[in-house]
């Protein structure tokens, strides 16, 4: 299934859906008008999903029309949808430097983190690109090239809602780039998602994944919201890790390890390792061994999830009997251990993959 729309976005002016409540206010109150009018239009922004300050028809129209000179009323044009046949969608979406980003619409979500559930669960993206370089990941490809704005982040959970018309239950920060490394607008970005006056979904329904980055852990953890974190582990040593992710070796598996029990300690929420098996790579029933004693130590679920091939990489799939018996190792452990066969291994749906065929297509990268 593909569909395209064809709204533009303006030039760099600001995007509403990145506008705090407090900023919208100030800016009416240095133009002489009611502070009620913030409301108002976080109310057509956030509640209504307006497409165009014209259906803002409790506004004057002069104001529209100065509002509409001062602001974007969205931070990103959908491009495309890309849909596959039990209905998870990633649309791909333009940035207004010409960039792309993803996010996955995932609708029920029984494996993610072992909860039966028919919640609908949005996988954002934080920067385009990512300068991790984890070895098996389709963002790492390309390289870098910026952070996503806090209207880039929070806009993609709007852009989701009006395109399906569906309301996102569930938010995971899991798509392209790495989303502690972006830690300020991130932050922003969540204000925004988890405030009363804006989207207003709770904490607790937010994920953050990250690749390791121990001082963020350790800052988030110190952070008064009850967001979840998960860690793309994918690797019970440093050996190992350091082989795929070369964010181990600036924080290797014991500084990861003491950053996570910090997090154990303040936060109510179970933490979830991801681990991503890659044949012949991490995938050798020690390595499950190991990383069940990581997990014990910080009560932490394992999400285990069979590598989906990505164009250009080496990497392969184990057989999915190799996978259970790296199950049954975590579960007599005593670990929670799932074991998540990809719903969008068909769409392209390892992080990039979308976006990183249509700035190929365009001579972007
Ligand atoms: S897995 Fe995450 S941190 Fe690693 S390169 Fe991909 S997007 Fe970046």
């Amino acid at each position: 299934m593909m569909g395209t729309t064809t709204n533009i976005v303006g030039a760099a002016l600001p995007a509403l859906p990145g506008v705090s409540p407090e900023s919208l206010s100030a800016w009416f109150v240095e133009r002489g008008e009611p502070a009620f009018r913030a409301k108002q239009i976080l109310d057509w922004v956030w509640k209504k999903k307006a497409t165009s300050f014209d259906e803002m028809t409790n506004l004057p129209a002069p104001l529209r029309e100065k509002l509409a000179v001062s602001f974007r009323l969205t931070a990103l044009t959908h491009a495309k949808t890309q849909g596959s046949e039990d209905t998870t969608r990633k649309f791909l979406f333009r940035l207004h430097d010409g960039r792309y980003i993803e996010s996955v619409l995932i609708p029920a979500n029984p494996a993610l983190y072992g909860e039966k559930s028919d919640r609908r669960t949005l996988c954002v993206s934080s920067q385009v690109g990512c300068a991790y370089g984890c070895k098996f990941c389709a963002s790492g490809l390309a390289g870098y090239t910026r952070n996503l704005d806090a209207s880039e982040i929070a806009g993609q959970v709007l852009a989701a809602e009006q395109i399906s018309g569906e309301r996102v239950d569930n938010l995971v920060f899991m798509g392209m780039g790495e989303p502690m490394a972006n830690f300020k607008s991130l932050m922003e970005a969540i204000a925004l998602i988890t405030g009363p006056e804006t989207l207003h979904l709770g904490a607790r329904h937010l994920t953050i994944s990250t690749s390791g980055l121990a001082p963020q852990i350790r800052k988030l953890a110190d952070h008064p919201q009850q967001i979840r974190l998960a860690i793309s582990f994918h690797g019970a040593t440093d050996e190992v890790r350091d082989r795929i992710m070369p964010v181990n070796k600036k924080y290797p598996v014991a500084e990861l390890m003491d950053a996570l029990a910090h997090w154990n300690s303040t936060k109510k929420q179970k933490l979830t390792l991801e681990y991503i098996l890659i044949k012949g790579v991490n995938d050798e029933l020690a390595q499950a061994a190991i990383l069940a004693r990581h997990a014990r130590s910080i009560g932490a679920k394992v999400n285990l999830i069979p590598y989906n091939t990505v164009e250009g990489l080496e990497w392969e799939r184990p057989a999915i009997s190799h996978c259970r018996a790296f199950q049954d190792v975590l579960k007599k452990a005593g670990v929670t251990a799932t074991l998540r066969i990809e719903k969008g291994h068909d769409i392209d749906a390892a992080c990039g993959q979308l976006r990183l065929k249509q700035e190929t297509a365009e001579g972007i990268v």
